[in-house]
């Protein structure tokens, strides 16, 4: 429809012998401002060249090599960018560069095709890379990260970190390492460069229970990390809880992920992580209020982990609940509570009296999570049974193309209604 639009014609700069630069062909993608052909001026010898106003993929080449142009005369037809993929604001394939909104809904067209003009959305992959891809791009990336995760039979796990899987504390000045204590005491000394020659201790205590935690969280769903830490606190942190990386696989989101987060790292988005299909999506967190809107019906809200007592924040991520949290530091841990418009059952502890072992609040997640795995598994071989069922019963005619169209619409009617966040508020 609007193709021809996208076409641009690029022209000789003189009257003289025109000559293709290397690699020039058809389908190549060429950057703004570059150079595709080299053009003699006939009478002064002098050489010009044929320069792309924007960037894009060449369609035509009009011109043989040698050939003998015009000023003016058009050598190529080019296609204006429409790459599915960005990084960093530019095109991954011919370097076209985009505006992006940091709400991650639509770019702004520059006027005289300076910048691309797409729906884009934003994404963060493994190692914290930005990446933005187009609408068709991410309902694509979407569907294949559905499907990879169903046919793994996996759910999707995101974790806060700080007073939900840790508690760290930035150590004194004058604190020197000494492992052997700290290896007795739990405690994990996790160093950061924050600047040349200037490094920072922290302290790290793993909640109880964490580790047995994610080990049997990843049999059944994907893990990621999302915190409104910096990247190097939370790769550190990453790696005292899974040395081997076999856990993660690098899926963390930072704060410094986020560089035009408005909010300062206090409202999280799982839209940079799963473009608009949450369904398949559970959060583990100790702040409700930094899950907006409909996500929030995904949280599995956690009772603050405190263990250094009187301590700084690393991040200050506790929030609002961190006076409950003081109060509950040393003592008895309240209760897991499900977020959302209907808050589960409060869990009475058999032992109030066993601070250490009262904190129990990953187990009761795993419990909880385990059986969203269960519910959601459920309803999708339901659904399998009944597509099959209902495909081998219906009329005869062109039964290949039917079964395969309900099976179709019944998964994609199926998501729209089985969704965790679902699972979670009926519980
Ligand atoms: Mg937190």
């Amino acid at each position: 429809m609007d193709d021809k639009a996208a076409l641009v014609s690029l022209v000789s700069p003189c009257n003289g012998t025109a000559k293709w630069l290397r690699g020039i062909k058809v389908g190549k993608s060429v950057a703004r401002d570059g150079k595709i052909a080299q053009v003699t001026d006939a009478m002064t010898g002098a050489i010009g060249h044929c320069v792309t106003k924007i960037a894009g993929d060449l369609v035509q080449l009009l011109v043989e090599e040698n050939e003998t142009v015009v000023q003016g005369q058009v050598m190529a037809m080019l296609r204006k960018c429409s790459h599915p993929a960005f990084f960093n604001s530019m095109c991954v394939a011919c370097g076209e560069t985009i505006l992006v909104e940091a709400s991650s809904s639509s770019s702004s067209s520059g006027g005289s095709g300076a910048t691309a003009s797409t729906k884009i959305s934003s994404l963060t992959l493994s190692g914290g890379v930005q990446l933005q891809v187009s609408q068709q791009e991410a309902e694509r990336l979407q569907s294949n990260k559905l499907t990879s995760l169903r046919s793994l039979r996996k759910l999707a796990l995101v974790l806060d970190l700080d007073h939900t899987l840790v508690h760290a504390t930035p150590a004194s000045p004058k604190y020197t390492p000494d492992v052997s204590a700290e290896a007795a005491a739990g405690i994990f000394n996790l160093p950061i460069e924050e600047g040349p020659g200037v490094i920072k201790h922290h302290l790290i205590k793993k909640r109880p229970h964490l580790d047995e935690f994610l080990k049997e969280a990843h049999q059944s769903f994907q893990l990621t990390i999302y915190t409104a830490g910096t990247r190097k606190y939370a790769e550190g942190v990453a790696k005292i809880m899974d040395p081997t990386g076999k856990l993660f696989l690098g899926r963390i989101v930072s704060r410094s992920d986020v560089p035009n987060d408005k909010s300062g790292g206090l409202e999280k988005s799982l839209q940079r992580l799963f473009l608009g299909d949450a369904s398949m999506v559970a959060i583990i967190d100790d702040r409700e209020d930094v899950w907006k809107g409909e996500q929030s019906a995904h949280l599995l809200l956690v009772k603050p982990f405190v263990h250094f007592v009187g301590g700084a924040e690393v991040n200050n991520a506790a929030g609002p609940s961190s006076a409950m949290a003081s109060s509950a530091t040393t003592q008895v841990m309240p209760p897991i509570a499900l977020s959302g418009p209907r808050p589960g059952e409060l869990i009475t502890l058999a032992k109030p009296e066993d601070a250490v072992h009262a904190d129990d609040q990953l187990v009761r997640c795993l419990e909880i999570l385990k059986n969203i795995h269960k519910q959601y598994y459920d309803k999708v071989d339901d659904a399998a049974k009944n597509a099959s069922s209902s495909s081998s019963s219906s009329s005869s005619s062109s039964s290949s193309s039917s079964s395969s169209s309900s099976s179709s619409s019944s998964s994609s009617s199926s998501s729209s209604l089985l969704s965790v966040g679902n699972i979670i508020t009926d519980m």
